[in-house]
């Protein structure tokens, strides 16, 4: 039966969780995988969740299926979450996804279905499974200019150009905030722009949303995304638990699509899961959902994720400092949001990084700023600036 399989490709991310795995040098660093790491190097259990945990164990009445749209206590709170406490959802039709990945492949099946010769444009560079999961699901893929690896910045001449190029067989995908890999978010007055083009053009708007809270706060980072749901009748997002709620394993995330067509969209996403994965695991769902429906719970989780997101400012300060003491320009880290930055480093430099150093980078230079702990900053620092030298 399986004698014909070609061998799987190689992901870019996982592969380097497992190197460093297999690495049995004690100093070894991962800056590779996307995961928030607190000072001791742990990925904790937010206190909030944990919270919300224990009383579910003590009170869930049942453990019987979900309906097809998951948890639906869970589907308004993220509505509120990322289109804001006030909005109007009433033209969104939202349903709960095994993570943002599932998502995306609900959402990327959802386009096939409507227009089988639609094109997904994503951003040069993008989250490595952007690409995979479009394709997988039969659709073609181009990529926009996006980031100047050199300075850090937004080729944003080039990046309009290519957006002003769009019609109404394109799908746009944006990330929400804190751009993986990049770090390199959009300005409001980029946002605006694009609203403007996706009206006179007709190319539908999709945006990932997998870092809320993690750039400038959670109202703040919405207010791009928002710009675009307030100005376009039609809209795709999807949206993750995993990073600000660190729900990971739980797999928690969500798909959302506006249009003028709610029954119709809604009927599709349903068959389309059910064919897939019928529900939703309801776990992390429901932890979302007691964690907002508390004040208590609700303000825990907050102070949590602000401090979470004030000590990954805090290590892109001391790591910028540490390269310019060393001769490297790195203001970049300091303008960027959220978990990742992208050094500007050849395929070389990675990989001495990785031979003589034990430091773990991904393809393309990523570096998770949350996996840094601070008594390692100048280590980082002299090594890349070693690597850097031609
Ligand atoms: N989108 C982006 C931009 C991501 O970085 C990730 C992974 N962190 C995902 C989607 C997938 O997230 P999830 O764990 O919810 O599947």
């Amino acid at each position: 039966m399986f004698q014909n399989l070609s061998p799987a490709a190689v992901d870019s991310i996982l592969s380097v969780a497992e190197a460093f795995r297999a690495d049995g040098r004690t100093h070894k660093l991962d800056l590779g995988v996307g995961v928030y790491r607190d000072a001791a190097g742990n990925t904790p259990v937010m206190a909030a969740v944990r919270e919300a945990e224990q009383q579910l164990a003590a009170h869930q009445p049942s453990k019987s299926y979900v309906g097809l749209a998951g948890n639906l206590r869970f589907n308004r709170c993220v509505e509120q979450l990322v289109l804001g406490q006030e909005a109007d959802a009433s033209a969104w039709v939202t349903i709960q996804t095994p993570g943002a990945s599932g998502a995306l492949r609900l959402v990327a099946d959802l386009i096939a279905a409507s227009r089988r010769h639609a094109k997904v444009w994503i951003s040069d560079p993008s989250y490595v499974n952007h690409a995979p999961i479009m394709q997988a699901a039969g659709l073609a893929v181009e990529r926009y200019p996006y980031l100047d690896v050199a300075t850090g910045t937004l080729r944003r001449e080039a990046f309009l150009e290519a957006v002003a190029g769009l019609g109404q067989d394109d799908v746009l995908l944006l990330h929400g905030c804190c751009h993986n890999p990049s770090g390199l978010d959009l300005t409001l007055a980029d946002w605006q722009a694009i609203a403007t083009m996706a009206q006179a053009q007709g190319f539908l708007p999709f945006v990932d949303m997998a870092y809320q809270g993690f750039g400038d706060g959670l109202e703040q980072d919405a207010a791009g995304l928002r710009v675009l749901a307030a100005a376009c009748p039609e809209m795709l997002l999807v949206y993750s638990c995993s990073k600000h709620f660190g729900l990971y394993r739980e797999r928690t995330g969500a798909a959302m699509v506006k249009s003028a067509q709610p029954a119709l969209v809604r009927g599709k996403l349903f068959e389309l899961a059910r064919r897939s994965y019928t529900m939703p695991p309801d776990h992390g769902a429901e932890i979302v959902a007691m964690i907002m429906a508390s004040d208590d719970l609700r303000a825990n989780w907050q102070a949590e994720l602000e401090a979470m997101r004030l000590r990954m400012l805090a290590s892109r300060d001391k790591l910028a400092t540490a390269l310019a003491q060393r001769g490297l320009a790195a203001d970049y880290l300091r303008q960027h949001k959220g978990m990742f930055s992208m050094l500007p480093l050849s395929d070389a430099a990675i990989a001495r990084l990785r031979d003589e150093f034990a430091i773990y980078l991904v393809a393309g230079g990523r570096i998770n700023l949350a996996g840094l702990d601070e008594s390692r900053i100048d280590e980082l620092a002299d090594a890349v600036a070693q690597v850097s030298q031609v």
